[in-house]
């Protein structure tokens, strides 16, 4: 099948030297090199200037200044179109920030083009659609009068200032443009961390706004360590609030920073997803559910479903046929057109998978399927399948962000509906019957942000995402975000 060419502009955008995007201008910086890695070689693609405590400083700097003047002077049509434009440049240049993603994150070059790309152009576009809409209320005041005097009161959204978007490697272009889009229609600025895995799509992302208008300063990339750079930008006084998708505990880091400065935080962290199947439900459609619910992308997306919940009596023929499917899956190059199974992201990914592969082993689990690497360069990892005997196993209980699928049979619904909300995690979920009245009632009770019915990981900008529990807080999508991104301000008048 198709190997797919590198694009020439790539190539060229490959040997610059990178760094940041400060004030509208690329800027290298002086910081120590980092190389970028092709997770489906290992081969080094890119080099990359870590930023240090002066490149904080000159990003929050031209973010305030862009916040104050040019950006808050623009009217919020002109903002709104602004974002508009950026979103048909983006789909100029898809397959060159496609083929720089699959570069950084082994993405098959399909998903890159028409989940990393597309997708991050409908946010885009959606949030754009929102800019003139930001509305506050007026309200009666009771204020007593004793010479004819009226009184009136309103309130108006006011945007927070510069929003520090703190981004991981998974979807480095569509969470960027989630945080970002979010921000700029609420009148904010924004200064973003790309994951030091994919440091590069975000640096073109900023060309191209800077080329199609945006004011120098409303949208910077700092790259480098998140231990050194993310406490120092949440700490800047210029830092009004912060967004962070990653990790639970790198998560709870930035909580605690920002909350010990009063500053807001949207945190959207890790889950381990459940799935529940019920009787009614073919082996096939089980099939397809869980090959939705449990492997795009390699399971690398944060609302996967990596705890699956199957009737007892269907598990071990719904388990043959998913096995079945997942050994037809290609594996190859990620820029392979037909590519079904590309690498993991990192080195360090696939170690961690690995080790908890292993300790499943040591809990009794069952690999039935997958929990190796396959003979070939890079960091693949093949698509797994576990059988396990207790909600307590390892498996059941931390997340994998991987291709891991762990089974848990079930003879009682209620028994199945406990395990699944006995977690700390509560991101997403889904139930898969032909019972709606089932579905309905189950997903009132399933403790996750969002549970889907017949479907899983599927997202839509009109509809609010973000988790409970451990999974995080605050919202984004829908009109959700508004709250998170502007304050209120109340104003009374006498008359
Ligand atoms: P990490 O938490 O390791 O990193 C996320 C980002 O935080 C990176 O840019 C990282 O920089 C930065 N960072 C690291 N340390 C700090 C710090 N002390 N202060 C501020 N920022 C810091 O997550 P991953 O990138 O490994 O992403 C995978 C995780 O993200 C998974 O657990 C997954 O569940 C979760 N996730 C959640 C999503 C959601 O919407 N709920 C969506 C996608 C992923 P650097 O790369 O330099 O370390």
């Amino acid at each position: 099948m198709t190997q797919v060419k590198q694009l020439a502009a790539v190539s060229a955008f490959l040997q610059r030297d990178h760094g940041h995007f400060i004030n509208g201008l690329s800027q290298p910086g002086g910081g120590a090199l980092r190389p970028v890695i092709d997770p489906a070689t290992g081969n080094e693609v890119a080099r990359v200037h870590d930023g240090c405590a002066e490149d904080v400083s000159a990003a929050m700097a031209a973010a305030q200044q862009a916040f104050l003047g040019s950006w808050s002077e623009m009217s919020t049509l002109a903002r709104g179109n602004l974002m508009l434009k950026l979103a048909d440049a983006m789909e100029q240049h898809r397959e060159e920030l496609a083929q720089i993603e699959t570069l950084c994150s082994g993405k098959t070059i399909a998903l890159s083009r028409g989940l990393e790309v597309d997708q991050a152009v409908a946010f885009l576009r959606y949030f754009a659609g929102w800019a003139g809409k930001i509305y506050g209320e007026t309200t009666e005041i009771s204020l007593p009068s004793f010479n004819g005097e009226k009184y009136r009161g309103f309130t108006q959204r006011e945007p927070l200032g510069v929003v520090v978007g703190i981004i991981p490697w998974n979807f480095s272009i569509m969470i960027a443009i989630w945080k970002m889009a979010a921000a700029l229609v609420c009148g904010c600025t924004v200064v973003l961390k790309p994951s030091e895995f994919t440091p590069l799509t975000m640096l073109r992302v900023a060309q191209l706004a800077a080329d199609v208008g945006f004011p120098p300063g409303t949208i910077n990339v700092l790259n480098g360590n998140g231990g050194l750079l993310g406490p120092l930008l949440i700490e800047h006084p210029f830092c009004a609030k912060v967004t962070f998708t990653g990790s639970v505990p790198t998560g709870r880091a930035v909580g605690n920073a920002a909350s010990a400065l009063a500053k807001p935080a949207t945190l959207e962290l890790g889950g381990k997803n459940a799935a529940l199947f019920l009787a009614d439900m073919s082996v096939s459609e089980m099939v397809d559910g869980i090959m939705e619910a449990g492997y795009v992308n390699q399971g690398q997306i944060c609302a996967s479903a990596e705890r699956f919940y199957l009737p007892a009596e269907k598990m071990d023929e719904v388990l043959s046929v998913l096995i079945q499917r997942l050994s037809q899956l290609k594996v190859a190059s990620p820029f392979e057109e037909d590519c079904q199974v590309g690498p993991l992201a990192n080195k360090a990914h696939l170690e961690k998978i690995l080790k908890m592969v292993a300790r499943a082993k040591e809990d009794g689990d069952e690999i039935l399927y997958g929990g190796y690497s396959p003979e070939r360069p890079g960091y693949y990892f093949l698509p797994t399948v576990v059988k396990v005997h207790s909600e307590n196993s390892t498996l059941m209980r931390e997340e994998t962000f991987g291709p891991v699928g762990s089974f848990l049979a079930y003879d009682d619904e209620e028994k199945a509906l406990q395990q699944i909300n006995n977690s700390p995690f509560g991101l997403a979920a889904s139930v898969w019957t032909h019972n709606f009245n089932k579905a309905i009632r189950y997903s009132e009770r399933i403790q996750a942000g969002i549970v889907w019915i017949n479907m899983h990981t599927f997202l839509d900008p009109a509809l609010p995402f973000g988790g409970i529990k451990s999974s995080g807080n605050g919202r984004e999508f829908g009109s959700a975000f508004i709250n998170d991104y502007t304050r209120l301000k109340s104003v009374m008048m006498r008359y």
